[in-house]
């Protein structure tokens, strides 16, 4: 079923879901900071609280994913983008309050994705500014919640605005957003691999897996054609379940 839905007028056995990737091309794999200045971006320093780190990171990651989107917003359309989508046919479903699945156009989950996002880092119990206010024993599985939906905007950009992103000059940092997610979440595993492999592709021609010591294996060996068919399936996406807000 998976071969014969695939939109494919090459007919090719094999690299039909590469063929037509824009974002793969080489002249468009430039980002703004060699990877090693990445890899070292991530690394927690000494004596520093892994929770202010997190959270320092996550607040950078949001607004950039959120200044890309901004910049294309106007081209993602419920006519256009009728659902959330991200490369090799992924598909996803918001979670509602009650942990109920929903179907959403893109730009109705992607303002899901950003109001959630900036009512969390604003939440002074979540999010804590002031000296004396520490961190709820859940911000880490709050953290992994906003990376993954902020990695749902950025597959969402790849698969179906690249060639704007492109067009307006922005696709290197596009490129940098996408690899300092990566890079965090090679270093410190925010998301199940289920999310990360369709844009595991980008991760190979960008040069992330080789150069992150962290899971290095597991990031090529993820590549198999088998695991194309899946693609089709809808993201089990725990939104709902996993953090109570
Ligand atoms: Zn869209």
């Amino acid at each position: 079923m998976g071969k014969a839905r695939r939109k494919d007028k090459e007919g090719g056995e094999s690299g039909a879901s590469t063929d037509s990737k824009l974002y793969l091309e080489a002249a468009v794999l430039e980002r703004k900071l060699p990877e090693l200045d990445m890899k070292l971006l991530v690394e927690l320093p000494a004596g520093l609280d892994y929770n202010e780190w997190l959270a320092s990171h996550t607040m950078a990651l949001f607004d950039h994913v959120n200044l890309v989107y901004g910049t294309i917003s106007e081209f993602c359309t419920i006519i256009g983008c009728p659902d959330m989508t991200g490369p090799g046919q992924r598909m996803y479903l918001w979670f509602d309050e009650k942990g109920k699945k929903t179907r959403v156009a893109a730009p109705q989950y992607i303002d899901y994705v950003m109001t959630f996002t900036q009512k969390t880092i604003s939440d002074e119990t979540i999010f804590p500014t002031k000296y004396a206010n520490e961190f709820p024993s859940s911000f880490e599985s709050i953290v992994r919640k906003i990376v993954r939906l902020l990695f749902h905007v950025i597959a969402h950009l790849y698969a179906a605005h690249f060639k704007e992103v492109w067009l307006l000059g922005l696709h290197a940092h596009l490129n940098l957003t996408f690899t300092h997610l990566t890079a965090l979440h090679n270093r410190f595993s925010l998301i199940e691999s289920k999310e990360t492999e369709v844009l595991r592709d980008l991760e190979i021609a960008l040069h992330l897996c080789e150069d992150m010591n962290h899971e290095s294996v597991s990031c090529i060996s993820n590549v198999d054609m088998e695991g194309k068919e899946n693609e089709l399936r809808s993201s089990t996406d725990e939104t709902g379940s996993e953090v109570k807000s």
